[in-house]
């Protein structure tokens, strides 16, 4: 890649992270690791470690990184877990799970997206599988999943996608209406059986469009 100059450092980045409440190390370590430049929108490698959200192509954002580290952080993934993700988009998240030792699927909606970022991942050389499909509906074949994270706003909870978590596990999705929406965190009792905390309001993701969610 051309030299740049960066607004903002990753060590920088990493600083103000910690600041904002992500004490997980792990996650810190693993987005110390990733190179975000990679994943942005040409246009925006400046701000690539600038904290907000950045468009990557196809009217989509990749997540403002505290967004990721919060989410990855309250999901608790350790190394081993079988984790889904829906909503790939620039691949950053899918990354970031890869990095804690995770067997990451994703799954994105728009060809365009799942083509550039599944080329983008093997030149990176994550082992993450991604999936062009409506992940409204889950990724069946490996299903159960340890963890599963939404990264796209959902209406309401899709009640496939609990269907393919383990007893145990946990999953993590904005639910609202189209401009704001509130992080839930679901944790698996057992069959049929689960906790819903709310766990921080004002998030804006781009909607989470398939049978299960709007439009459906
Ligand atoms: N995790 C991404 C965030 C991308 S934004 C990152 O780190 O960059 C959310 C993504 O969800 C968009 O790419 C959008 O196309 C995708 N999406 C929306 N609805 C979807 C669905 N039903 N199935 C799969 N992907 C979906």
């Amino acid at each position: 890649m051309a030299k740049f100059i960066l607004d903002i450092t990753k060590e920088e980045l990493l600083q103000e992270l910690a600041l904002k409440g992500i004490t997980d190390t792990r996650v810190l370590n693993a987005i110390a690791k990733i190179p975000r430049e990679n994943f942005v929108h040409p246009a925006f490698v400046k701000s690539s470690y600038k904290d907000v959200a950045l468009p990557i192509g196809a009217h989509q954002t990749i997540s403002q990184p505290f967004t990721v580290a919060y989410m990855t952080q309250l999901l608790d993934v350790q190394p081993g877990m079988k984790v889904l993700e829906i909503g790939t988009g620039s691949g950053y998240q899918a990354a970031v799970l890869a990095e804690l030792g995770a067997y990451v699927t994703s799954v994105e909606r728009q060809p365009e997206l799942y083509t550039k970022t599944t080329k983008l991942l093997h030149e990176l050389g994550y082992k993450i599988i991604t999936i062009l499909g409506d992940g409204t509906q889950g990724y069946p074949p490996h299903a159960p999943y340890d963890r599963i994270i939404i990264t796209a706003g959902a209406p309401d909870i899709p009640k496939t996608l609990l269907t393919q978590l383990k007893v145990g596990g946990k999953m993590i999705l904005p639910v609202g209406d189209a401009k704001q929406q509130q992080m839930q965190l679901i944790t698996c009792n057992a069959h049929n059986d689960y906790d819903v905390f709310v766990v921080k309001e004002n998030f804006s993701f781009v909607p989470l469009i398939g049978e299960h969610g709007w439009n459906g």
